[in-house]
C-alpha cells in the first residue's frame, strides 16, 4: 500500500491560529495548506484534492458555516470531511448548525493537540482507504477492459482468419504486424518466416517497383493504398490480387496502424485481359482482306500477350499445309526456330502438331512439356539439345474450323514466361480460332464474289452467247450476246425452259452433246429456226453440278458465205461451160477436114465463137467488177451526166439483140435535169436491167423504159411483163450470187451478179435501186439518182464519200 501524503486544508483568518494548527499537525507528515480567507480556501479546493478540511467558524465576510455549505454544494468537494475549529460556546444551537452545514466534527478551543491529531488521522486514514478502494476499483475496471479488448481482438483475429481474402495489419511505418490464415495457405509460407516485409517476397518482380513506390507514398500521405499486383502462390504460379489498405487512427490523431486486404481478382483480370486480347485480335483481322498479312500480325500479338511463341498454318488450295507465320518477341529466336525447322523439317505424319490438328480437327493441349516429350519429339541428340535450348514449358494447338472444313491451325507455345496453358487458355484460343476462320472465309468469299462479278462482266461483254440451264431445266442466265444473236430478250427467257422460251430448241437439244465438267466440250453446228429467220449456231454444252452451261456463236453469216461460195462455183462453172462448149464445138467444126466449111456456115461458126467469147468476157468482167466492188478498189468518176442520152444509148444497144417477141419503148420526160454519176457505170446499170427484163420475159411482151424527175432525183423505171419477183424475194435478188431459180428449171442462165453490181454501183452515187412486182405479172426495176443541180461542194463531198 502506498502512503502518499494527503493534503489537509487549514482555514483561519488569523495567522497565529494557523501557525498553531500547523505546529500540531506537522508530525502527521501530511501536506498542510493554510489559507486565511474563505475565498482562498475555495481557490485551493479547485486546485487540489484534500483529505480533510479544518475550518475556523468565525471569519469575516463568509463565516465557516457558509463556506462549509458552499463546499458541500460542489460535487468534487462534497465528501471531504470538515472539522470546525471554534472558540464559541458548545451551545446546542451552534453545534447543530455546524453539523447541518456538513461538519463531521468539532474541535473546541483551546485545542488539545493530541485529540486534534488523532481526529485528523482518522479522517486521513478514511480518505486513504477510500483512495485505495477507488484505485482497486479502477484497476479492476482496467483489467476487465483489457480482458474484453483481448476477447474482441481474438474475435477479430478469428474473423480475419476465416475470411477468404488475405488480411494483414502493419504498424504506422508499414512493418507487417499480422497476416491472416489465408495468407499462409495461399503463399505456403509459415508464421516463423514472417518478417516485417515478408509480403514483398511474393509480389511478381514486374509489379514490385510500382507496388513499393505506391506503398511508400501512402504511408507518407495516409491515403488509402490500392493496387493490383500478382502474388506467388504455394504452387509457384502467380495470381492477380487487388490490394487495399486503410490507415487507422484514434480520432484525429496520427495513424496508429494499417489494416489491409488482398482479394484474388485473377479470374476477372484474366477475363479482362482475354477480352482485350480478343478485341485487339479482332481489330487486326478486320483491318484488311489480305488475311495472310493479318494472320502474321495476330501471331505477333498472341506471342506478345498470351504466349511466347505463336505459329499459324493454313491449308492451301492444293491441300498442302503451309506455315504462314512464326512469331516471338525476340526476332533472333524466330530466326533460330526457322533454321531449326529447315534442318529438321517437321513431318506431316507426326501424330501431334499442326498437321495432326488439321487432319483430326481436334485441339491439343499440353499444360506441361516434359523432358520425355522433348526426347520423343527429337530426331537425334543434337536435335534434342537444340529444342531444349528453347526452354519450352507448355503447348496449345487449335484447328481453324471453317464451314465444313479445317482451314488451318494456330499454335501457342510458352517458354521464357514459364506459363502453363490450361482450359481457360484453350477456350480463349478456340475463340480466337473461330474469329480467324471467319476472317479467312470472309476474305475468300469476298474474293470469290469479286471473281464472280468479274466473270459476270466478262459474260456480259463477250461476243459468244452464253446461257445456263439449272438442274430443274430452267434458264438461269442469259447473256447479252445470247439476246443479240437470238433476238430473245433476257426477261423473256429467264425462269423458263429452253423448249418453251427458244423456238426450235427441241431440234437443237438432241444434237448438242453435254460434256462433263472439266472435259473439253465439242461444238456442233446446228440450225435454229427462230421466229424471224433461220440461224446457224456453233453450240457447245458443259454440265456442272448446278446444271448445264451452253455457249454458242452465230455462224449464220459464215454459213451464208459458205453457201454463196458453193453457189458461185456451181453457177460460174455452169455459166462458163455453156459458151466454152459452144466455142469449142464451133472451133472443132471449123477444123474438120472431112467437112467443107465454107461460105455461110463458116461465117456462122465464127460468129458463134465471137458471141460466146463476148459472153465469156461479160461473165469474167462481172466477176472482176464484183470483186472490185467487194474490195473497194473500183473508182467512180462522178460527173454531170445527161440521163436522156444515157437511157437512149442503152435502149438502142439492147434493141440490136431484141427477140422478136419483145417490144421496147422509151419515154423521156421533158426538161430532164442532169444527174451526178459515172456515165459508164450508169450505162452498165441500165444495160443489166434491160438485159434482165428481156431475159426474164420468156413469153415476150413490152418492155417500157421511163425516165422522169422525182423530187430532187431522176428516176429510171424499167417495166417488163415477164416472170415477176415474189415480194419476199425482192430484197434478196440484189445479194451476190442470189438467183430465184438457181437450178435453171426455166433454162434461164446467169451468175446472180448483175443486180448485186447494179445495187453497189447505184449506192456509190448516193442513189437507190429496188424492184416492184406482184410476183407474177412482170416487174418494174427502179433506179433513182440525185440531180446534178446541187452545189459543187456537195458534189465534191460525194466524191470523197464514195468508197475508195
Ligand atoms: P442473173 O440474171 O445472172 O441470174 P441477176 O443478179 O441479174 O443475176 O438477177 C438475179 C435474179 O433476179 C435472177 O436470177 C432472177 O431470178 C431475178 N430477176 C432479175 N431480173 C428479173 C426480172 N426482170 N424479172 C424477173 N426476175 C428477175
Amino acid at each position: 500500500m502506498t502512503h502518499e501524503p494527503a493534503n489537509i486544508l487549514l482555514v483561519d483568518d488569523r495567522r497565529e491560529n494557523l501557525l498553531a494548527l500547523e505546529a500540531i499537525l506537522e508530525p502527521l507528515g501530511h501536506t498542510l495548506v493554510s489559507v486565511t480567507s474563505s475565498t482562498d480556501a475555495l481557490k485551493e479546493l479547485l486546485l487540489h484534492d484534500f483529505a480533510c478540511i479544518l475550518l475556523d467558524v468565525q471569519m469575516p465576510e463568509l463565516d465557516g458555516f457558509e463556506l462549509a455549505e458552499l463546499i458541500k454544494q460542489r460535487e468534487r468537494s462534497q465528501h471531504i470531511p470538515i472539522i470546525f475549529v471554534t472558540a464559541l460556546s458548545k451551545e446546542e444551537r451552534h453545534v447543530f448548525r455546524g453539523y447541518s452545514a456538513g461538519a463531521v466534527d468539532y474541535i473546541f478551543k483551546p485545542i488539545d493537540p493530541d485529540i486534534l491529531r488523532s481526529k485528523v488521522s482518522v479522517f486521513i486514514e478514511l480518505w486513504e482507504k477510500g483512495r485505495q478502494l477507488q484505485d482497486q476499483a479502477e484497476q479492476l475496471h482496467r483489467q476487465e477492459l483489457a480482458a474484453l479488448e483481448e476477447a474482441s481482438e481474438e474475435r477479430y483475429r478469428q474473423l480475419a482468419d476465416a475470411m477468404p481474402q488475405i488480411v494483414w495489419t502493419s504498424d504506422a511505418a508499414g512493418a507487417t504486424t499480422y497476416l491472416n490464415r489465408r495468407w499462409f495457405e495461399y503463399t505456403g509460407t509459415t508464421p516463423e518466416e514472417l518478417g516485417p516485409n515478408a509480403w514483398l517476397t511474393v509480389v511478381h518482380p514486374d509489379d514490385l517497383p510500382g507496388v513499393v513506390a505506391r506503398r511508400e507514398q501512402t504511408l507518407y500521405s495516409g491515403e488509402t493504398f490500392e493496387v493490383e499486383y500478382r502474388f506467388r502462390g504455394a504452387d509457384g504460379a502467380y495470381r492477380w490480387h487487388l490490394g487495399r489498405a486503410v490507415p487507422m487512427r484514434r480520432g484525429d490523431g496520427p495513424i496508429e496502424f494499417w489494416i489491409g486486404t488482398a482479394t484474388d481478382i485473377h479470374d476477372r483480370k484474366l477475363v479482362e485481359e482475354q477480352r482485350a486480347f480478343i478485341v485487339a485480335a479482332g481489330d487486326v483481322l478486320a483491318r484488311s482482306l489480305d488475311y495472310r498479312e493479318t494472320l502474321r500480325q495476330v501471331a505477333e500479338l498472341a506471342a506478345r500477350e498470351i504466349a511466347d511463341w505463336c505459329t499459324v498454318h493454313l491449308v492451301e488450295s492444293d491441300g498442302a499445309i503451309v506455315q504462314i507465320a512464326v512469331a516471338h518477341n525476340d526476332p533472333t529466336k524466330v530466326t533460330f526456330a526457322r533454321e531449326l525447322q529447315e534442318r529438321y523439317p517437321p513431318s506431316s505424319e507426326s501424330p501431334t502438331g499442326a498437321p495432326a490438328v488439321i487432319r483430326t480437327g481436334e485441339a491439343e493441349l499440353v499444360p506441361e512439356i516434359t523432358e520425355a516429350m522433348l526426347r520423343a519429339a527429337a530426331v537425334d541428340d543434337l536435335h534434342y539439345e537444340l529444342i531444349e535450348q528453347l526452354g519450352l514449358s507448355s503447348y496449345l494447338c487449335v484447328p481453324l474450323k471453317g464451314r465444313g472444313e479445317v482451314l488451318g491451325a494456330i499454335t501457342l507455345v510458352a517458354s521464357e514466361s514459364g506459363r502453363h496453358f490450361g482450359a481457360e487458355d484453350l477456350a480463349l484460343v478456340e475463340e480466337l480460332g473461330r474469329r480467324i476462320a471467319t476472317a479467312i472465309e470472309n476474305a475468300r468469299l469476298y474474293r470469290e464474289a469479286e471473281a464472280r462479278a468479274q466473270a459476270a462482266r466478262v459474260l456480259a461483254t463477250i461476243g459468244d452467247g452464253v446461257f445456263l440451264v439449272d438442274r430443274s431445266g430452267r434458264i438461269r442466265l442469259w447473256n447479252s450476246a445470247a439476246s443479240r444473236i437470238t433476238g430473245l430478250a433476257e426477261g423473256d427467257v429467264l425462269g423458263r425452259t429452253p423448249e418453251t422460251a427458244v423456238p426450235g430448241w427441241e431440234t437443237v437439244a438432241g444434237l448438242v452433246p453435254v460434256a462433263a465438267s472439266g472435259e473439253s466440250a465439242r461444238a456442233e453446228n446446228v440450225p435454229l429456226q427462230t421466229n424471224e429467220r433461220e440461224l446457224w449456231l456453233s453450240i457447245s454444252a458443259v454440265g456442272f453440278e448446278d446444271g448445264t452451261v451452253y455457249a454458242f456463236r452465230d455462224l449464220t453469216d459464215e454459213r451464208a458465205l459458205e453457201t454463196m461460195r458453193q453457189d458461185l462455183v456451181a453457177t460460174v462453172s455452169h455459166e462458163l461451160r455453156t459458151p466454152l462448149a459452144a466455142i469449142y464445138g464451133a472451133a472443132l467444126t471449123l477444123r474438120r477436114d472431112d467437112v467443107d466449111v465454107e461460105g455461110e456456115l463458116h461465117d456462122k461458126l465464127l460468129e458463134v465463137i465471137a458471141e460466146e467469147s463476148d459472153r465469156l468476157a461479160d461473165i469474167v468482167n462481172d466477176l472482176l467488177l464484183a470483186s472490185q466492188l467487194d474490195t473497194g478498189t473500183l473508182k467512180a468518176n462522178i460527173e454531170r451526166c445527161d440521163p436522156a442520152e444515157i437511157a437512149t444509148l442503152e435502149v438502142e444497144a439492147t434493141r440490136v439483140h431484141l427477140p422478136d417477141t419483145v417490144d421496147l419503148e422509151l419515154r423521156l420526160a421533158d426538161d430532164l435535169p442532169s444527174v451526178a454519176a459515172d456515165a459508164g457505170q450508169l450505162r452498165q446499170v441500165l444495160g443489166n436491167l434491160l438485159e434482165n427484163a428481156v431475159k426474164y420475159s420468156p413469153e415476150g411482151g413490152t418492155i417500157r423504159v421511163v425516165v422522169e424527175p422525182s423530187g430532187r432525183n431522176v428516176r429510171f423505171a424499167i417495166t417488163d411483163m415477164g416472170l415477176g419477183v415474189p415480194p419476199n424475194e425482192q430484197r434478196r435478188i440484189f445479194e451476190k450470187f442470189y438467183r430465184l431459180d438457181p437450178d435453171m428449171t426455166r433454162g434461164i442462165g446467169g451468175t446472180g451478179l448483175g443486180l448485186y453490181i447494179c445495187r453497189e454501183l447505184v449506192r456509190r452515187v448516193d442513189g437507190r435501186i429496188w424492184v416492184e412486182s406482184d410476183g407474177s405479172s412482170g416487174s418494174t426495176f427502179i433506179v433513182e439518182l440525185p440531180q446534178e443541180s446541187l452545189t459543187p461542194a456537195v458534189a465534191a463531198h460525194r466524191r470523197i464519200s464514195a468508197p475508195a
